[in-house]
């Protein structure tokens, strides 16, 4: 028999499995004798109040053992001989769109601008070593896309829950921890994610699909209004309909839409800093002690969110126990993001703090004045807008990845900090009055905001903290327009516009469930 439990406990009990028994026994009556084995659906903290509770619903199997997997099977038939469809990237858009592609009789064939995901690592450290970007294999561009070498946090704003599970499952099945399908912030780690998506390959391959690294899209084939196939860098062409997944970091794409003519628009992102707080204190502050996180707690999360003369100031892409990155995709470019380990054991929490900017505010004339490049297209003006802050920041850093920063509460003061404290950012940061350089539309609403959520939070305004610049690439700054139902671009037909690049997902999970959707109704176009 099998009886499912919501049980309420301490952290210590959550962690051991002998603990959840004794407390089913003794707490809910269970029969010592009946129970074999338990096994948990979910798992959530709960730290609001100063003692931490862990909530979990268990399965406890009473006299039998479980019969099934702890994920979904999905199954991959061979689709060797089957019509082909081209995705572009191998980000999750493109990867989990190949993948149901397979499911549904057809045969994926990515072309993928950067290396493998083993290959790019070594670019990747580079970066931190040498000071060099490499503009075809950095932490935005290659196998796994800008979600590989990440913190691997899975969680999502989507209400589709069957969806999101369906992209969890199939993480499990490539080689993720099946934990993911229990925490109620799952997250695989930067780690552990390079084999996962090695594996994602290896079923694409061994069903038919193809694969090719390296190999840089550089234009559409359109005739009348329809997308027959691709060119790329290396001479050979590609025909098919095409799923486009290239990212929010292929601006050479956007350029290529803009200047051929492709319906696309200006979108809202958010930009700022990513700020970097030891990891123990973060633990203290949200934990309610001074001794911290403890043997059985993870590092702390945190989310604060606010509204600043009209427009949000929040926390984003939080990584307990992290590292800072250097994600910048070519030269003359500073950009942050934050990424962790499955273990989450780093001295630091990272997070973005980023503000809301809509295309209207580029009207703004100290925001305008921030564009170098002529503004012949408006489509592109956020983009551009992105550029330059990010060569302004690359300039206050000494022109190598060595990256500005600054002190949170001398930023707060409109203070130049005379040191920093120790960070996880591979290249190095350089002391910068970061209150003075960046936009006054963005530094000012920084500065509130760090003020009210030092007020929710008390030590988290703190001078242990450091701000380092720029955080830039929160979602992308273009939409490819596409048709809500067929999911075609407005205009071309064959071309699906896919995943965090064409505006339609912000998230490895959110990307992935696009790239699933674009396989579907790359199917109807095909199969119908
Ligand atoms: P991408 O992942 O950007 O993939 C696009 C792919 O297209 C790339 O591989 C690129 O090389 C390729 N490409 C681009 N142009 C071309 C071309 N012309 N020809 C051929 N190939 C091309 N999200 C989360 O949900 N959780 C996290 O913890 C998280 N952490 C992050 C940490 C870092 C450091 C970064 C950079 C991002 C993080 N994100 C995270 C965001 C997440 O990675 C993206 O939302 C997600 O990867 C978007 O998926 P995508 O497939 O749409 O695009």
């Amino acid at each position: 028999m099998i009886q499912e439990y919501q049980l309420r406990v301490l952290p210590e009990v959550a962690a051991n499995e002998q603990r959840i028994k004794e407390y089913l026994i003794q707490e809910k009556g269970v029969s010592a004798r009946d129970i074999t084995t338990t096994r948990i659906l979910k798992r959530s903290i709960d730290a609001r109040q100063r003692t931490i509770f862990v909530n979990l619903t268990v399965r406890a199997y009473l006299n039998e053992l479980p019969k099934e997997k702890e994920y979904q099977e999905t199954v991959y038939n061979d689709v060797s001989d089957k019509p082909q469809v081209i995705v572009v990237g191998a980000g999750p858009g493109g990867l989990f769109a190949a993948l149901r592609l397979i499911e549904l009789g057809l045969r994926p064939v990515i072309v993928e601008r950067g290396k493998n995901v083993r290959d790019r690592k070594k670019d990747l450290a580079l970066i931190g070593r040498e000071q060099t970007v490499n503009p075809e294999s950095n932490y935005s561009f290659g196998e796994g896309g800008a979600g590989a070498y990440s913190d691997g946090k899975l969680y999502t704003r989507s209400k589709k829950r069957g969806n999101v599970d369906k992209i969890l499952n199939v993480f499990c099945q490539h080689g993720a921890s099946s934990s993911i399908l229990v925490d109620a912030h799952p997250h695989i780690g930067t780690d552990k994610l390079p084999r996962v998506i090695e594996n994602m390959r290896n079923t694409i391959i061994g069903c038919g699909g193809e694969v090719h690294f390296e190999t840089r899209m550089d234009a559409l084939i359109i005739e009348n209004d329809e997308v027959k196939g691709i060119e790329t860098d290396t001479g050979r062409t590609f025909l098919g309909p095409v799923i486009l997944a290239t990212g929010h970091s292929a601006r050479d794409v956007y350029r290529w839409l803009a200047a051929n003519g492709v319906e696309i628009e200006a979108k809202g992102i958010a930009v700022g800093v990513r700020l970097e707080h030891p990891a123990s204190l973060i633990d203290r502050i949200q934990y309610h002690n001074r001794n911290g996180r403890g043997k059985y707690l993870p590092a702390a999360e945190y989310s604060f969110v606010t509204q600043v003369d009209g427009r949000g100031v929040y926390s984003f892409c939080m990584c307990p126990g992290g590292f800072v990155v250097p994600a910048a995709s070519g030269p003359q470019q500073i950009v942050v993001n934050g990424m962790s380990p499955s273990n989450r054991g780093s001295r630091w929490s990272n997070s973005g703090m980023v503000v809301e900017l809509r295309p209207e505010d580029l009207e703004n004339k100290e925001l305008r004045m921030m564009n170098e490049e002529p503004a012949f297209n408006s489509q592109l003006n956020m983009m551009y807008f992105q550029e330059a802050l990010e060569r302004l920041c690359w300039q206050q850093g000494n022109m190598k990845q060595t990256a500005p920063a600054q002190r949170m509460a001398d930023f707060t003061r409109k203070k130049l900090s005379y040191d920093l404290p120790e960070s996880s950012y591979a290249p190095g940061l350089v002391s910068s009055p970061l209150h003075f350089w960046m936009p006054p539309f963005i530094a000012d609403r920084l500065s509130k905001g760090f003020q009210q959520f030092g007020k929710y939070s008390h030590g988290f305004l703190t001078n242990e903290a450091a701000m380092i610049g720029v955080e830039t690439r929160t979602s992308a700054p273009v939409r490819i327009v596409r048709d809500k139902d067929t999911l075609q671009h407005i205009r071309l037909k064959g071309l699906f516009p896919c995943g965090e690049g064409a505006g339609y997902a912000g998230g490895i999970v959110s990307a992935g469930i696009d790239g699933e959707r674009c396989a579907e109704a790359a199917g109807r176009l095909l199969l119908q």
